[in-house]
């Protein structure tokens, strides 16, 4: 089947399925380039109107999807809607072709260079730090464009791309399910674990999706796998490009951890070293080793590679460090939407028993059983919020003190009660957000805007014993305010 082709397309009335972002982006990107579109949302129509502002020129219907989607010559898919979903039957049954909005986007770019990421795990962070290391040293010397769920929808990135400039994706597998031409120059599997089967009905239209991000890739081409992962292993042998591991360096991979640093070394090439970006976890270095290999394959030199990982500062949300109150450091971990996310964030913590840790929001559906080899020695207390918290407390029962707090406001209170110096106010929820806050983002920024109002409170209470700025920068006050943590 071939991929949306624009020139075979016009005159041909477009139709945008599902109003968001991505949606909307599509929207303006086919509007603009001479396409009438038509967009359809379940959501009633008075929440589209309030969401966003529509574009002029787009006509489009609310609660629901009625006949007139399939009066048109082809129909571009939001990520967030479902294949299950009844509309597609329809669609296809009417004979109607089906676009990924990436893939729509895609059809408009005239990067030089594409570069994607997926993975359960770790797409935003390794696209942002893939996108950092390409800017210090992109051969060619264009711009590098970063899109995905980190901000910019691919419909409105792509258009902006010129023919020296690399544009970094980061591909979720709700992107990647439609998208039948979908060719990165090189493209990253970061892990696989159960993650989004309500969405793609079962573990292996979720790992098929996965595989779109090499399946139409050729011998040029490249693509990186994570050797840690099993399944990710699994899948690579189905790979038709030239394979780049990361993982431990018994296998005879491409990049590996050693003494502390990052080494690399592409087939035919010498060997390179590269001290780790300043992000904690081993996680992280997962990510950075994988974004070193897509530089390296895409020509991008050690000396900038290394450039990048230096200046790369982490991404919000993602163990964020929000400053100090009272002695307490404060981490910001509102994208750990599921178990492992929690998992790996408890695992970058030290093991001194200090961490207490705000878990809940919207049931995912696993299990939060998997967190309880990991209490011991590291967590001091649990505060639980949002609909999952009777979950969250009977999996977890019997390993340390539970509060139950309900709201994020609550937990943050009973904290800066229970806790002492030293201590860390971990939010990492392992659950969705939906059910108490717009997004993740939104908790997080709830969270952060808790942590600053403790502190301003501290200061109050307080007062600074120097008043001024001494050299070097650091305001030292009674008050503990840090905007580092320690
Ligand atoms: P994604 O875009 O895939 O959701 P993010 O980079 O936003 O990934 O990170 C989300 C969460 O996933 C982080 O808060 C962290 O806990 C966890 N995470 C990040 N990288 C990895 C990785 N390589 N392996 C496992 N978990 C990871």
């Amino acid at each position: 089947m071939t991929g949306f082709e624009p020139s075979k397309r016009k005159g041909q009335r477009a139709c945008v399925l599902g109003l968001g972002r991505s949606g909307l982006a599509a929207a303006r990107l086919l509007l603009r380039r001479g396409f009438s579109v038509f967009g359809s949302d379940t959501r009633p129509a008075a929440e589209v109107k309030a969401s966003a502002r529509l574009p002029a020129g787009l006509v489009w219907e609310g609660s629901g999807h009625g006949d007139r989607v399939l009066k048109c010559g082809f129909v571009v898919k939001s990520p967030g809607i479902a294949r299950s979903a009844p509309i597609i039957a329809r669609i296809e049954a009417a004979g109607i072709p089906i676009f990924s909005e990436v893939e729509t986007a895609l059809a408009f770019s005239r990067a030089k260079k594409l570069v994607a990421i997926t993975g359960t795990n770790g797409k935003t962070t390794t696209a942002s730090l893939t996108a950092a290391v390409f800017s210090k040293g992109f051969p060619g010397g264009g711009k590098t464009h970063l899109a995905g769920n980190v901000g910019i929808p691919a419909s409105e990135v792509a258009v902006r791309t010129g023919p020296k400039d690399a544009l970094v994706l980061e591909a979720s597998s709700y992107q990647l399910e439609d998208s039948r031409r979908f060719r990165p120059d090189a493209a990253a599997i970061l892990n696989i674990t159960a993650d989004h089967i309500e969405h793609h009905g079962a573990m292996a239209g979720y790992i098929e999706a996965k595989a779109r991000i090499f399946r139409e890739q050729g011998p040029d081409h490249w693509c990186v796998f994570n050797a840690f992962d099993p399944l990710t292993m699994k899948l690579s042998r189905r790979c038709p490009s030239r394979r780049l591991f990361f993982g431990p360096k018994a296998l005879g991979v491409h990049a590996w951890m050693e003494g502390g640093r990052i080494r690399a070394r592409l087939p035919g090439e010498a060997e390179a070293s590269f001290p780790p970006p300043a992000i904690p976890g081993e996680h992280n270095l997962h990510n950075a080793m994988a974004a070193v290999l897509l530089a390296l394959c895409q020509g991008v030199k050690p000396a900038a590679a290394r450039a990048g990982l230096a200046s790369f500062k982490g991404v919000e949300h993602r163990l964020e460090e929000c400053g100090t109150a009272g002695g307490i450091r404060c981490v910001n971990d509102s994208k750990a939407t599921n178990v492992d996310s929690t998992m790996v964030a408890l695992k970058s913590m030290p093991e001194s028993g200090r961490v207490m840790l705000i878990l809940g929001g919207l049931h995912k559906g696993s299990p939060y059983t998997p967190l309880r080899s990991l209490i011991p020695g590291r967590v001091k207390c649990i505060l639980t919020i949002g609909s999952a918290a009777a979950k969250v407390e009977e999996d977890l029962a019997g390993t340390v003190h539970i509060f139950p707090c309900k709201e994020l406001a609550v937990a943050a209170d009973t904290a800066f009660k229970v806790g002492a110096p030293g201590d860390i106010l971990l939010l990492s929820p392992a659950a969705a957000s939906f059910d108490q806050f717009k997004d993740f983002e939104d908790r997080g920024r709830q969270f952060k805007e808790l942590m600053r109002q403790r502190q301003e409170k501290r200061l109050r209470r307080t007062p600074p014993t120097t008043a001024r700025l001494p050299r070097g920068g650091r305001l030292a006050t009674r008050g503990r305010l840090a905007t580092r943590g320690k």
